[in-house]
């Protein structure tokens, strides 16, 4: 029989796996999620892309440095 402590350190455990489990899915969460290319708007190919070609993606990003967006 689990005396207090042992529950304890259950909830404790548990309650860690849960932060870990948080801060895993914050990192994975990207700051543009895949909608067709962000930058033309063209349906993308593949589930993962967020621009249709490099050169979407590089006008893209200059835009970004120069605080257009
Ligand atoms: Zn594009």
């Amino acid at each position: 029989m689990a005396d207090l402590a042992d529950r304890a350190n259950d909830i404790a455990e548990a309650y860690a796996a849960d932060g870990v489990a948080h801060a895993r899915r914050a990192l994975e969460r990207r700051a543009l999620e895949p909608c067709g290319c962000h930058w033309c708007g063209e349906p993308l190919r593949q589930a993962n892309q967020l621009f249709c070609d490099r050169l979407c993606a590089d006008d893209h990003a200059t835009t970004q440095r120069r605080g257009m967006l």
